[in-house]
């Protein structure tokens, strides 16, 4: 093909795109599935459970990266240009790549305020929601309350609903679809949660100790006690003076467990544990970390597992 040729292809497509772009609602689209992308794959996995085959759906981070710092790639902004809906987890977990994406991709649908742009955290319990005011400035992450709240089994069925009802919103004609997801979720989580409650009842009160604060929720869930952390604020990387007092804290209140997420160095964990006895456990925040963890259930059924074994072993 000539290049003039392949020029005149190009713009047709392009034209063509715009056209059926423009053309793009419910009625429209017809049989199409609602192109869902989400910011991290806890969010992608719930959309699945409610979407099912009625969506497509994909997440930008990869479940085994740091959701507070993911390399914007230019590969994102295709995709986020082709959605329907952008999910994020918001409270300024994703302040750092996100943003730009969304303002660069220059789909009207996704921008924030618009219909097809979803924050997950509106639906949920938000726990360390900071008194006063705290800036960035300080180095804190977290400074509109801790956005890892999806750990908390609660929050995940608050959010599916949440889901499902943005869904029914874009997509009328599929309501009852999604409703009928939502039930089937809500039902299997009510039996999964009953089960972890369970095998979790021995540990309530045991104390741990978490590299970043990613794990309020799920602790306050299950009974266990955060007593401290690696990361002197969460985003600060752990320094000798604040290892020391860990290290101090950890002994006098006999405290056996570190859980790390899979994205941080194991030297200062690995060196706090052989100073207090305790297990290093690299544990998972999010769908994904592990190749076998593919979905919210399994998730759980992974952490719990992990959480037994040390409590176990520390005995
Ligand atoms: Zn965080």
């Amino acid at each position: 093909m000539r290049k003039t040729q392949k020029c005149a292809t190009l713009v047709t497509a392009i034209f063509l795109g715009l056209l059926f772009q423009s053309a793009d609602t419910p009625e429209a689209r017809g049989a199409r599935k609602l192109n869902v992308v989400t910011s991290t794959t806890d969010m992608a996995a719930l959309a699945e459970e409610v979407g099912g085959d009625k969506i497509t759906v994909e997440s930008i981070a990869r479940g085994y990266q740091d959701p507070h710092f993911v390399e914007a790639k230019p590969s994102f902004l295709l995709k986020l240009r082709q959605a329907d809906l952008l999910i994020s987890v918001g409270l300024q977990l994703e302040i750092g790549w996100l943003p730009p994406l969304i303002t660069q991709c220059g789909n009207a649908k996704i921008q924030v305020g618009a219909p097809g742009y979803l924050d997950a955290s509106q639906f949920s319990e938000i726990l360390e929601i900071p008194q006063g005011v705290v800036t960035r400035a300080e180095g804190d992450v977290h400074p509109l309350g801790n956005p890892h709240y999806w750990l908390d089994p609660d929050n995940g069925r608050r959010i599916a609903r949440g889901i499902a009802a943005k869904l029914s919103d874009l997509d009328p004609g599929d309501a009852a679809y999604f409703q009928q997801k939502l039930q089937e979720f809500d039902k299997r989580l009510s039996e999964a949660v009953q089960k972890w409650d369970t095998a979790m009842k021995p540990y309530r009160g045991k104390k741990v100790v978490t590299y970043h604060r990613s794990f309020p929720n799920f602790a306050k869930h299950f009974g266990l006690d955060v007593i401290g952390y690696v990361e002197p604020r969460p985003g600060i990387p752990p320094t000798p003076s604040h290892t020391f007092e860990l290290i101090q804290l950890m002994k006098r209140e006999n405290c056996k467990v570190v859980l790390v997420e899979p994205y941080f160095d194991l030297k200062t964990p690995q060196s706090i544990g052989r100073e207090t006895g305790a297990q290093v456990v690299v544990y998972l925040p999010s769908v994904g970390g592990e190749k076998q963890v593919t979905n919210y259930f399994e998730l759980f059924d992974y952490d719990i597992g992990l959480l037994i074994k040390a409590f176990q072993a520390t005995q």
